[in-house]
């Protein structure tokens, strides 16, 4: 390979455990320089590959949109320079950040795939080291027309690449942490590296990246269960400063229908709040007009999330909550697959 064939990677690492040592405090973010140290194999792979790290690598639990902001200009200042980007950050908060950043890196068309790993690359048994050199090649991997094969923001993690604004950390244990439940996988890693291309993301536009910086969070999560009081039902729909509420619902999107729920509901909605119905299952979604129970929610105003994660609920909202745009027009785009994030029509 000359040096104009190879590959061109960025590396972006955030923190999490794929860059922790142990100390007397427990596990620890490290610096990058230890990353690099512990896997000469990267070496291999002849890319010519770049990086840049967080100035204090954070645990993922830490993660906020003004990180969010930083790794998206990370990449929209050097978008021309790289065939792709590979993010390293904790497992805790991946489908978050993959999320947020799916909404935010508005036009993309390069892989951006972050992965991380459940044991420390330094660790004598560890998933760091493959997940890290699978991202990389996944981040490298051409169509037959030469294009990036990944033109999205994608999870890639142990044996599968998931859609980023799909995916869901499942289990703190397994090194197969990510699912997407909802939609088929985009690729798989065993032996070869095999890409689901039906499923993978084409846009139709050739707009440049235009990366977004302004989410709003001014959001809530209010989960469902039986028995949940007028009082913590009210005193949630009351917080100051919400703009929007994702309300985990039961089964196919179905809440009890008492009067005072219902009239908790309409009334916020009246005041201005967008309450978005997001199912507690983590696999199917919402049919607002299945049941009954659905069915009032939607009357008092209530909008179905469809099958929407509640990590891309709850970014899609800050989203749109960040875009000026009026409560009529994020209806709308609630109802519109932005990046591939719900399934309509
Ligand atoms: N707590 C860690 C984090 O999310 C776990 C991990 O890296 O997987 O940063």
């Amino acid at each position: 390979m000359t040096n104009s064939e190879k590959p061109r990677i960025l590396i972006i690492y955030t923190g999490g455990t794929i860059g922790m040592v142990e100390t007397a405090d427990g596990l620890q973010p490290f610096d990058f320089s230890h990353l690099m140290d512990n896997v000469p194999k990267v070496g291999q792979l002849g890319y010519q590959i770049d990086s840049v790290q967080f100035s204090q690598p954070i645990d993922s639990s830490n993660m906020s949109p003004a990180y969010w902001n930083m790794i998206v200009k990370d990449i929209a200042d050097r978008y021309d320079q790289y065939d792709g980007f590979v993010v390293l950050h904790g497992t805790d908060t991946m489908a978050y950040t993959a999320s947020a950043l799916a909404f935010m890196l508005r036009n993309l068309r390069k892989p951006v795939v972050i992965t991380g790993s459940q044991l420390p690359i330094g660790d004598t048994r560890e998933d760091g080291t493959e997940n890290l050199i699978a991202a990389l090649q996944v981040a490298a991997a051409k169509d037959d027309n030469g294009d990036p094969m990944i033109q999205e923001v994608v999870i890639s993690f142990q044996d599968y690449i998931v859609r980023g604004c799909r995916s869901t950390k499942f289990t703190s244990t397994g090194f197969h942490a990510f699912k997407s439940f909802n939609y088929p996988v985009l690729g798989t890693i065993d032996l070869h590296i095999e890409y689901a291309k039906p499923y993978l993301l084409r846009h139709q536009t050739a707009e440049p990246l235009n990366p977004f910086y302004s989410l709003d969070p001014s959001v809530l999560v209010m989960w469902l269960f039986p028995g949940i009081s007028e009082s913590v039902v009210k005193a949630q729909l009351a917080t100051p400063g919400i703009k929007a509420v994702v309300l985990r619902t039961f089964g196919a999107g179905n809440a009890p229908t008492e009067q005072w729920f219902l009239d908790a509901l309409s009334d916020a909605v009246g005041r201005g709040l967008i309450i978005y119905n997001v199912t507690q299952c983590q696999n199917g979604g919402d049919e607002q007009k299945r049941y009954y129970t659905g069915d009032m929610l939607a009357k008092a105003g209530v909008i179905s999330g469809y099958d929407i994660t509640v990590e891309a609920a709850v970014t899609k909202l800050m989203y749109l909550l960040g875009a000026g745009l009026t409560s009529d027009q994020i209806k709308e785009y609630l109802g519109i697959s932005i990046v591939g994030e719900i399934t309509v029509g």
